[in-house]
């Protein structure tokens, strides 16, 4: 495993980390999501990601539950939550309070991530999307109470905008708060534009970390989806009908196709094509997985060898493939 600072924290996360959006409480049983973590441990991935809303609060249980079964030394790992969305408990009703980023939900959230995941300090609390009903300059200082109450070690965003994430900076300078480390963005071949050119200049301005989420594209770049509909897949999962519409258009599949001769030519699997391509991105601070069979993480975990074989060429050549280069500000 590699290691690398969560933008300019000293936080040392690893550059694989592992998290259970649609697996822990509802596509996997938790023997499976037990075994999926221990796998991730041993095999030095020290970031566990999780949120209020997936499974409506259940993956969060779930993993509390395998982090106190382990055991393993509380300084040995990274856990996050993340706030917005609100934990309906599979109800899928919620009362106005219970949602968003003002400052009661965000305390109040916090407080029962803290207790689903049975530990006592969360090391990464999210604002999972951008509010615009409360004020950015609110949040900054619940996230920077939560802070000093040693509640939560580093804040960050998740999908907010470059512009947004700079106001929360400003708010923070103006009262000398705690301003956010990190934020979560999709990133992957079919999904560009942020991580590659919108954050661009606040990498280097107040050092963003980047923790990117779906790295597979939800599993459509592993090239499973090429000829036909396999079973026992998340795009099958009942509900998920939104993601498999917006995920398997022709123009994606067509991509994927060609991607997946040209890593056969490779001799490199489509999975670990698509995520050397992430980590060979020195703006990623980590590459979160996701799996929903053991098999499938301990081939993602083997990745590190296959990113000194995208040499400049082979990056032209996947460039022409994907046809798809973010357009940056000419200056
Ligand atoms: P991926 O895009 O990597 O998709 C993971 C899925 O791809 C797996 O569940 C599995 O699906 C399939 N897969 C993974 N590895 C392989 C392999 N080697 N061979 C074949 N199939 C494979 O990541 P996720 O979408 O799961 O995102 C990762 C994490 O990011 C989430 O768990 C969550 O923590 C975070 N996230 C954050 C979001 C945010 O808004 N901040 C949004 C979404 C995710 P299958 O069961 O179909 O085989």
């Amino acid at each position: 495993m590699e290691y690398k600072r969560l933008g300019k924290s000293g936080l040392q996360v690893s550059r694989l980390s592992f998290g259970s959006w649609l697996t822990f409480g509802k596509q996997i049983g938790d023997t499976t999501a037990e075994d999926l973590m221990k796998t991730a441990y041993d095999g030095g991935i020290n970031f566990f990601d999780n949120a209020e809303a997936y499974a409506g609060g259940k993956s969060e249980e779930v993993m509390g539950e395998v982090l106190q079964k382990m055991g393993w030394a509380r300084d040995s790992y990274i856990v996050s939550s993340k706030v917005f969305f609100g934990a309906d408990g599979g109800t899928g009703e919620l009362a106005p309070t219970q949602k968003g980023l003002n400052r009661k939900h965000v305390v109040e959230a916090c407080h029962q991530a803290l207790k689903r995941l049975k530990v006592d300090y969360l090391d990464l609390y999210f604002c999972h999307r951008p509010d615009k009903e409360t004020p950015i300059e609110e949040t900054v200082w619940a996230m920077h109470n939560l802070i000093q109450q040693g509640k939560v070690l580093y804040w960050g965003t998740s999908e907010w905008s470059a512009q947004e994430i700079m106001e929360a900076h400003m708010v923070a300078r103006q009262y000398n708060l705690i301003g956010p480390t990190m934020e979560q963005p999709q990133y992957n071949m079919l999904v560009r534009d942020k991580v590659e050119v919108e954050y661009r200049q606040i990498y280097k301005t107040v050092g963003l970390g980047t923790t990117i989420w779906s790295p597979l594209a939800s599993g459509i770049l592993t090239g499973k989806y090429n000829d036909g509909f396999p079973e026992d897949t998340r795009l099958g999962i009942e509900g998920m009908e939104w993601l498999k519409d917006r995920l398997l258009a022709e123009e994606n599949l067509k991509k994927v196709k060609s991607l997946t001769e040209f890593s056969k030519e490779l001799g490199v699997s489509m999975p670990l094509l698509a995520l050397a391509w992430c980590l060979k991105n020195d703006n990623v601070s980590t590459v979160i997985l996701g799996a929903s069979k053991t098999s499938q993480l301990e081939e993602n975990l083997t990745v590190f060898d296959k990113i000194p074989l995208l040499t400049d060429e082979l990056m032209e050549k996947i460039e022409a493939i994907l046809d798809n280069t973010p357009i940056r500000p000419a200056f």
